[in-house]
């Protein structure tokens, strides 16, 4: 008889890992909340615009391709990608910017113009980046049982040797002199939900990862990817059940027999595989009579990563002078972190992430028209903020800051509007305390061996997948988890 897995939640990571399994034979059932699958990388398709509402930046293809290869495929016999270049302009607060290309000769030119010189720091900088994605890497790739399995001595003595331990943005301030390069180098932290004043220097290798490894826009926008997925999983007889939220996960003696759903019916499988927030999952799903290792309160104490505010723009005009991805830092950048990270209050003045797809992708949009995405990093719902009155104010900076860089007109070109708030977050996708790219922040002491495992410690047939495992958030990082929990299961159950 085949194996019956349930995946709970229809994330990139639980499609991903719903596929792998049903390629090796497992019988497979999706049980996802929303009416639509996607999780955090879901789309709005509404007007005749379509708009991916989360993840833009597709960095690490490579990680792509082999997990359509490890189903029997080849994603570019399915997919259409196109590499952006550059990958981002990058606006400081006094309306200059830069572009950071891939190539790294056009790289130089425009670090030049901020700061003469700093090339050849640039050069050192990306050197060391790539030293420590190499290592790094290493500990991503790989399913942790015992601490020891953390423990490469070889990696763990070179990543010393590029002092990977220190404060990112200090190690970022001691290759470049300029306020503005410090930003355009550091700012990378934040998609783990981590104030570059607080993450390890090693984080820098997303930076490699970003510039080096080239980044990627699938034509019709991310949820292509989704939706491929989708259409795989029909061919390989998944089943995927939308507007069907899990209440329990049912165990008997130690080991998993199946899920409740909230309408109450049961749907029995042999391992369940939880997609949905790891922390949600353990206090909400699972009893805390199985569950000793994970109290509440345990769960409680854990770090969590930030949130986002999300403006979502149809504009009834094109434009020439704009590029896919932008960045906008804020003058004092540390203060807008601190906001954030720290003091949990709302940002006074905000930075914010602009992607407008339309400039490679028309097909987005009504003829003549654009797609302006906007993301501005928020606290999370452990700040006290008030949604009802701070959405407005942040949309508003928002649109003032358009009015510098996209056009002096936009607030009379908008012809089609949705936002996303934190609060948003928490409802839709049951995202602890309403975090936006994860639920874990990624410091030490939650990445590889120490982030929650992809098995459950007390409970059989239990496994996790997505962001909230190792190795962590992202979308490459969730295709890796779900490979990892493959691999696991088919150790285990095999
Ligand atoms: C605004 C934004 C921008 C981002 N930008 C980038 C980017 O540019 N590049 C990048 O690589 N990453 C980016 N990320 C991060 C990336 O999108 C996520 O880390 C990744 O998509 C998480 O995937 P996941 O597999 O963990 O599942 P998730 O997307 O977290 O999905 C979990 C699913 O579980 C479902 N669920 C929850 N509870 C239940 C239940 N009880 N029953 C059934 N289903 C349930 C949810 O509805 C959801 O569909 C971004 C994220 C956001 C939100």
């Amino acid at each position: 008889m085949m194996t019956s897995a349930v995946v709970i939640g229809a994330g990139m990571g639980g499609l991903a890992t719903a596929l792998r399994l049903a390629s090796q034979g497992f019988q497979v059932t999706v049980l996802e909340k929303q009416p639509r699958p996607g999780g955090r990388s879901s789309v709005l398709q509404e007007n005749g615009f379509r708009m991916d509402m989360g993840p833009t930046i597709l960095v690490m293809k490579d990680v792509f391709d082999e997990t359509y290869r490890a189903i029997g495929r080849d994603i570019n016999d399915c997919l259409e990608f196109v590499q952006l270049d550059p990958n981002y302009r990058v606006y400081f607060h006094d309306n200059t910017y830069i572009d950071l290309y891939g190539n790294m000769a056009q790289l130089a030119a425009e670090v030049e113009k901020v700061e003469a010189g700093a090339s050849e720091n640039l050069f050192r900088f990306i050197g060391a980046a790539a030293k420590k994605y190499q290592l790094g890497m290493d500990f991503v790739v790989r399913n942790y049982d015992h601490i020891t399995d953390l423990a490469n001595p070889i990696a763990g003595l070179r990543l010393l040797q590029t002092s990977s331990h220190e404060r990112l943005y200090k190690q970022v301030g001691s290759f470049f002199k300029s306020d503005k390069l410090r930003k355009a180098f550091s700012f990378h932290s934040m998609f783990l939900g981590l104030s570059p004043f607080e993450a390890l220097a090693m984080y820098s290798l997303i930076t490699y990862a970003d510039l080096a490894l080239g980044m990627w826009y699938p034509k019709g926008g991310i949820y292509r990817i989704i939706e491929d997925m989708l259409r795989i999983a029909g061919e390989m007889g998944v089943q995927i059940r939308t507007n069907a939220p899990v209440a329990q996960i049912a165990i008997e003696q130690g080991k998993v027999t199946g899920v409740y759903l909230e309408s109450g019916e049961f749907v029995q499988a042999d391992l369940v595989i939880s997609n949905a927030d790891l922390p949600y999952t353990y206090k909400k799903l699972v009893d805390s009579r199985h569950r000793k290792h994970y109290t509440d309160q345990r769960l409680d104490n854990m770090n969590y990563a930030c949130s986002g505010y999300l403006l979502y723009l149809g504009v009834n005009k094109t434009y020439d002078h704009v590029r896919h991805q932008a960045l906008y830092f804020t003058d004092d950048y540390r203060a807008n972190l601190d906001a954030i990270f720290v003091d949990k209050t709302l940002p006074q003045h905000v930075s914010f992430h602009m992607n407008i797809p339309t400039v490679s992708d028309p097909t987005l949009a009504p003829r003549g028209h654009s797609l302006i995405y906007l993301l501005a990093p928020m606290p999370n719902l452990s700040a006290n903020i008030n949604w009802n009155t701070a959405a407005p104010f942040v949309r508003e900076q928002l649109l003032d800051k358009l009015e510098d860089f996209v056009d002096p007109d936009i607030r009379q070109h908008i012809v089609w509007e949705r936002q996303f708030t934190p609060v948003d977050f928490e409802t839709h996708y049951n995202a602890v305390l309403g975090t936006a790219f994860g639920s874990l922040s990624q410091g030490f002491f939650q990445s590889s061996y120490f982030r929650p495992h992809n098995k459950a410690h007390d409970i059989e047939g239990l496994y996790f997948v997505g962001q909230g495992t190792y190795p962590g958030i992202g979308m490459p990082m969730v295709l890796l988890s779900a490979r990892l929990v493959t691999e696991r299961i088919l150790q285990e159950w095999r």
